[in-house]
């Protein structure tokens, strides 16, 4: 199972500012002495060793994952938010490019969607698009956002063939297993969970932890228990989980805990905030590993995710 993020970011899409630049150059150059540049061995040392806030950024598209498995020719992919459209120019490029995606929506609140209309692939009468969601209002809220006044481009414009399906539970696909699981979010929201028979990954996006979640029921535990990697909302710290209470987004430490319930292999924190800067997301993860150290949680990989990361189970 290969995964790979193109869009991490909640709420909205989070461009780089300007003045977020200026400074990340700035600090650079602070650090830059002469022996830095003498060659081109020093340079790539001293860039290597740049903190991941200041070389590199976290990214500001909406969410957007994609799994690729042994057996299915074409993607499952998690979410239509503006990293889809990253998504569809770069995998439209690969050779054999791919004649099916599968798409999942989590819900549709705006930043789960909003990159559809841009997602070239959709706009190719050879390829084949599947869309499943567990809500009943599936097509509808597709199509309802590529009309006017709020967008020129009709989605029977859209020259792929395309399927909608409703699903309750499970899908079995060649070798393939997806499930779904209501998560408590205002006007609900769906996590997914992946099994190949080889590993086991967990898409839980925009979900508000709560005990029940914790509960070592069957039903839970079929869902999250020993998940290789499971990728969760914390999209806020604590003291903003307990502000934002019924907002329908986790803290970071609720994630860690969650992922020490259930055994989680790698926990990787999605669904940042859009008024957070790369720095302040790299401290939130500083802080969830320093918080894993005080709860004397172990064996857990921690990750922030980050735009362009690829992580292979
Ligand atoms: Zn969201
Ligand atoms: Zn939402």
């Amino acid at each position: 199972m290969h995964i790979r993020f193109w869009g991490v970011r909640g709420s909205l899409p989070a461009p780089q500012l300007p003045s977020q630049i200026k400074s990340k150059i700035s600090a650079i150059l602070e650090r830059l002495t002469a022996a830095d540049i003498e060659s081109p061995e020093s340079r790539e040392r001293f860039l290597a060793e740049l903190p991941p806030w200041l070389f590199g950024t976290v990214g500001g598209n909406t969410p957007c994952i994609t799994v690729h498995t042994d057996t299915l020719p074409g993607p499952l992919v998690f979410d239509a938010g503006s990293g889809i459209r990253e998504m569809g120019i770069a995998l439209s490029r690969e050779k054999p490019k791919p004649s099916s995606y599968r798409v999942f929506f989590s819900h549709f609140h705006w930043d789960h969607l909003q990159g559809l209309p841009f997602f070239n692939p959709a706009y190719d009468p050879g390829v084949q698009i599947d869309f499943y969601a567990p809500l009943n209002n599936l097509e509808a809220a597709l199509y309802g956002q590529m009309a006017p006044p709020y967008f020129p481009v009709s989605m029977e414009s859209m020259g792929a063939k395309k399927n909608f399906h409703i699903i309750s539970d499970k899908l079995f696909f060649d070798g393939v297993t997806v499930s779904c699981k209501k998560m408590n979010h205002p006007g609900d929201s769906y996590t997914y969970l992946v099994a190949d028979g080889k590993h086991r990954f967990v898409y839980a996006t925009d979900a508000e932890l709560s005990a029940a979640d914790f509960i070592k029921n069957e039903e839970n535990a079929a869902f999250f228990e020993k998940a290789d990697l499971a990728v969760i909302d914390s999209q806020y710290t604590l003291g903003e989980a307990i502000e934002k209470y019924n907002w329908g987004h986790s803290a970071f430490s609720m994630a860690v805990d969650f992922a020490a319930n259930w055994g989680i292999k790698h926990l990787v924190l999605f669904h940042h905030d859009p008024a957070y800067d790369d720095r302040k997301l790299f401290n939130i993860l500083q802080s969830a590993r320093w918080y894993m150290e005080r709860m004397n949680v172990k064996g857990i990989k921690l990750s922030l995710a980050t735009e362009g990361q690829e992580i292979k189970l």
